[in-house]
């Protein structure tokens, strides 16, 4: 045995020796190929190891900095398979420190897998938006961070600065995965402690508030997330040479917060100092100039003249230099997710409709009903067989027949009654969740919907038509199911149902 022994000996001298190399050179260098390369050799000689005297936490040590070292790689290369490696380093790390006992690299293990699950859900996110697997990937992290935090505070106790800073991870986290009430009695048990501590204007506490304010306004209570939005801004304001793009986040939330609630003029001003501080290169800057557009919008609807004779609606067609014209084909383009027929699919026209003030006047008095929560989402139905509308619309009038979906949406808006459902039924597909109007977020699968508005246009091609609207879809019943039974659509107290299987046409 001794010979063993001696071998193992040298191996984890080796190891220690290299490992320290590899910290030398990614700290000096911030060189993380190189700290990679001499990490992993690190491993391979500590996994050499024949004889086990004891645990001495040297490999639970070893794969935490690997795992972290490819984790950083992989968040600068945007490299989602370099994440997905770190993430099995990490399991492993986390095992090794589990079978050590040892607390504070059992919670650093949790800490970085933790950071690992959000960093992929977030690559995964820019790719295709929102998804099952997406929350489940949060969760995760969100349970891992619970871990972490029970470890750290029995070890460090509730008031020590490693222990409220996870407890801020935590809720942050909770809030990703899409479970606000948790990530608000969370986030407040943050600020419970930090406003004892701190001054009342640490930036510590402008961390917590904006997660906060989007927890509460996901829960329908706008009002408490205004309140914590210009709490945070007040905070951000003071300190911000600091960090102007936090700052610049801040003021976008509270201008979208501004639009929803009915005051497009302030909005505007928030929305503008928002844009200002990213500069023009920022990808938030594009959907700002989209969101101004739609405040400006929304003032024209104030504006618009109260005695107009109720009946009527406008349509004007948007010119394609129009900042929304661009948004939407974007949206169209990104957001198809389905095959597309030989010839490919194209943008022929939009048109942006002014509803009937009376309708408008509707929807507005909805909106103050319920938590409004809005998307941006497609709308595929049918028209009729001797409307022109679609192919010609500046010289053939909409047909305004009630039956034809098209032209009724035009005129009226969406209207849960004899049409509903009309579409579905001729296009095959069942009413998957009881009655009501039937919105998506891939426009592929809205097309499938819009197969009877076709017309085929002088030259040949094929013209569909589909609506986009900002559909108020309140607190949402999610459900995998492909079909709800009535008293399920949607259940009492929510306000919608979500399939998550966008999928499945
Ligand atoms: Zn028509």
């Amino acid at each position: 045995m001794g010979g063993f022994l001696d071998e193992d000996a040298v191996r984890v001298a080796a190891a220690k020796s290299l490992a320290e190399c590899a910290i030398d050179r990614l700290q000096q260098q911030g060189n993380l190929v190189e700290a990679e390369r001499v990490l992993k050799e690190c491993v391979s000689i500590l996994d050499g190891r024949r004889y086990e005297k004891g645990r001495d936490g040297i490999l639970a040590a070893t794969l935490g900095m690997l795992g972290e070292c490819l984790l950083d790689a992989g968040i600068e290369q945007k490299e989602g398979d370099k994440m997905k490696e770190a993430e099995g380093i990490l399991r492993r790390a986390l095992v090794a420190a589990e079978l050590d006992g040892e607390d504070s690299a059992i919670a650093n293990a949790l800490s970085e897998l933790s950071r690992c699950l959000r960093e992929q859900g977030y690559v995964q996110m820019r790719k295709l938006g929102e998804s099952e697997e997406l929350i489940t990937k949060l969760g995760e992290a969100a349970e891992l961070l619970e871990r972490c935090l029970e470890v750290r505070e029995a070890k460090l106790g509730p008031d020590d600065d490693m222990v409220v800073g996870t407890q801020l991870e935590w809720g942050i986290c909770l809030s990703e995965a899409m479970r606000p009430a948790e990530a608000v009695h969370t986030l407040r048990q943050y600020l419970a402690i930090q406003d004892a501590k701190l001054d009342p204007s640490d930036i510590q506490i402008a961390r917590a508030l904006r997660p906060l304010a989007v927890c509460l306004s996901r829960m329908g209570k706008p009002e408490e997330a205004r309140g914590a939005l210009g709490r945070c801004l007040a905070i951000q304001e003071a300190k911000m040479c600091e960090d102007v793009e936090n700052l610049s986040f801040t003021l976008h939330l509270l201008g979208l917060h501004l639009l929803e609630s009915g005051e497009p003029t302030e909005a505007q001003e928030k929305l503008r100092r928002s844009s200002a501080r990213l500069g023009p290169g920022h990808c938030l800057v594009i959907s700002i100039e989209l969101e101004l557009a739609i405040c400006r919008r929304v003032e024209d609807h104030k504006r618009w003249d109260p005695g107009m004779p109720v009946g009527s609606s406008t349509l004007h067609m948007l010119d394609q230099h129009d900042w929304e014209y661009e948004a939407l084909c974007d949206q169209f383009r990104t957001k198809w997710l389905k095959f597309q027929p030989p010839r490919g699919v194209s943008i022929e026209r939009i048109f942006s409709i002014q509803i009937d003030p009376a309708v408008r006047n509707k929807h507005d008095r909805y909106k103050l009903t319920v938590s409004i929560n809005p998307r941006r989402q497609f709308h595929g139905t049918s028209c009729n067989e001797k409307c022109n509308f679609i192919v010609n619309p500046q010289r053939e009038a909409p047909c305004g027949l009630s039956s034809c979906s098209v032209c009724s949406i035009c005129m009226q808006g969406f209207k849960i009654k004899d049409n509903v459902g009309t579409t579905a039924r001729r296009t095959g597909f069942s009413l998957r969740y009881g009655e009501g109007v039937y919105f998506s977020s891939v426009s592929g699968k809205a097309n499938d919907y819009a197969r009877f508005s076709q017309k085929t246009a002088p030259d040949g091609r094929r013209l569909r038509c589909m609506f986009v609207a900002y559909v108020a879809k309140g607190n949402p019943y999610l459900t995998k199911e492909a079909s709800l039974p009535r008293n399920k659509c949607p259940p009492s107290g929510l306000e919608s149902v979500e399939g998550m299987a966008t999928l499945v046409p």
